[in-house]
């Protein structure tokens, strides 16, 4: 039996960034809205880098953004395309367009054309090149010329989007584009038309502030004769207050998000659910937002970042991954905050993410949980530690460190169950022991319970922190 997308064309999305900057929580999501889209249809997702203003564009941001995607997961299913290298076929297309006549030799100067949109604008006409009906002479070609698209006599636009729904400009709203400058460098909306169209794009999915680009660019298709691709505008990406994402809201950087101790699949689950929504799905994996992404889900109001909703995301997949990532991403924390390490560290640290991760919004806060393991002996008591330890209560520590020292099997459960035992004897509520024991084991630090700390540092480590801290005492 064939489906009926088995004939359907392959779809094609991409992300094309330009290299100015950082990878931008938008563009993330908007990198991220085209994988799924792809992924969901077992099409393919490209990156294109928009790389054709020299001037802004810097390695340092292309690297940035790749670094960025690949933190995030979202890999391009081919090499990715530099926009800049592609000039020659964009002025190949451009003279396609000269011959054709969708596309005429401007020679007016910069001045003369400010002169010239002055004055349309004050009589409220949109500006015109007079060159637009002039057929140049063989001298004036050997002058410096822009090429200028020329729009079509007064039909409307419309471009049918897939979340904007049909959208409609008057084309006497759109001026005759230029799409190559005097210097003969190509500009953006042709750029973005031919690369698409050559790489196959069927799908263009960005931000909506492109959405005035799209009439612009399905001018150029349709001058070609070539298909449009499927436009979806997405809205931005809004602050918690409602007004557009800056500085002041936050971090916008993915690499931010990232440092601040966010765990990449729980990236794309939060990003995912920013404008897009499939019911009342909060939490899911890639493998359920991959069955389940669809343009229609896309709102048309735009989202707004809620960081304690991010948090509990956060929390939810930390919950889920594997013991042994979680502590190689806490060690990389504790090196980050220029922890030494000693030679069990990462031994404890694994041993107490077991005991941390049901409570940690954050790798930062599985770094603040498991800091006691760390700590090197013997460890500094404060006053409030030694009275803690003094007297009785210090007695009933000895007492605890020399059941322990005879105890072998040392795991959680045998533990705890050692330690109600070892309660019933003394006779007192775990209360009267769990503070000074604490004290002993971590030097007052936060710390899961007394089993699951004892567990979380081994016996050696534990029987020697007792130690320390009955012989500081005494
Ligand atoms: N390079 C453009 C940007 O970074 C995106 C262009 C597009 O997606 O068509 O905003």
């Amino acid at each position: 039996m064939t489906s009926p997308s088995a004939s359907a064309p392959e779809v094609v999305t991409r992300f094309a960034p330009s290299p100015t900057g950082f990878l931008h929580i938008g563009g993330a999501r908007t990198a991220l809205f085209n994988w799924l889209y792809a992924r969901r249809h077992n099409g393919r997702f490209l990156v294109r880098v928009e790389d054709t203003d020299r001037e802004r564009s810097t390695d340092e941001a292309v690297k940035a953004i790749f670094d960025g995607l690949s933190w995030l997961g979202l890999f391009a299913d081919e090499e990715p395309v530099f926009q800049f290298s592609r000039a020659d076929r964009h002025r190949e297309v451009a003279n396609i367009l000269l011959e054709s006549g969708h596309a005429y030799r401007d020679f007016l100067s910069a001045e003369e054309t400010g002169a010239l949109r002055d004055a349309a604008k004050a009589e409220g006409r949109t500006f015109e090149s007079p060159w637009r009906d002039r057929t140049p002479t063989v001298d004036d070609l050997s002058k410096p010329h822009t090429v200028r698209f020329r729009r079509p006599a007064d039909a409307p636009v419309v471009v049918e989007d897939a979340v904007q729904g049909t959208v409609r400009w008057e084309s006497s709203s759109l001026d005759d584009l230029v799409i190559l400058r005097s210097d003969g460098a190509p500009t953006y909306n042709l750029a973005v038309v031919v690369d698409d169209h050559d790489m196959g794009v069927t799908h263009v999915i960005r931000g909506d502030d492109h959405l005035n680009n799209a009439a612009r660019q399905s001018l150029i298709y349709d001058a070609l004769g070539w298909t449009r691709p499927t436009f979806a505008h997405i809205p931005l990406i809004h602050g918690p207050d409602g007004a557009k994402l800056s500085k002041r809201h936050g971090a916008q950087a993915v690499h931010e998000y990232a440092e601040m101790g966010y765990l990449p699949e729980a990236m794309r689950n939060y990003l995912a659910r920013l404008g897009w929504a499939h019911g009342d799905d909060e939490l899911f994996s890639d493998a359920q937002a991959v069955e389940w992404f669809d343009l229609t889900g896309v709102g048309r109001a735009p989202a707004r970042l809620d960081f304690d909703k991010l948090a509990h995301v956060n929390a939810h997949w930390i919950r889920m991954a594997d013991d042994d990532r979680l502590a190689k991403l806490t060690l990389d924390v504790h090196l980050a905050r220029e922890h030494a390490l000693g030679p069990d560290d990462e031994a404890r640290l694994l041993r107490a993410m077991p005991f941390v991760k049901d409570r940690a919004k954050t790798t930062l806060e599985l770094a603040d949980q498991t800091a006691f393991v760390l700590k090197p002996r013997p460890l500094a008591m404060e006053g409030k530690g030694r009275e803690l330890l003094a007297g009785e209560s210090g007695e009933r520590i000895g007492r605890l460190r020399d059941r322990l020292s005879l105890f072998e099997s040392w795991d959680v459960f045998a533990l705890e169950a050692e330690l109600k035992i070892f309660a019933e004897e003394e006779a007192v509520g775990f209360g009267k022991i769990g503070p000074a024991a604490r004290t002993a084991l971590t030097g007052g630090s936060a710390s899961p319970d007394i089993a699951k700390t004892l567990a979380a540092l081994g016996r050696e480590e534990s029987l020697g922190r007792l130690n320390d801290a009955l012989q500081q005492t005494i």
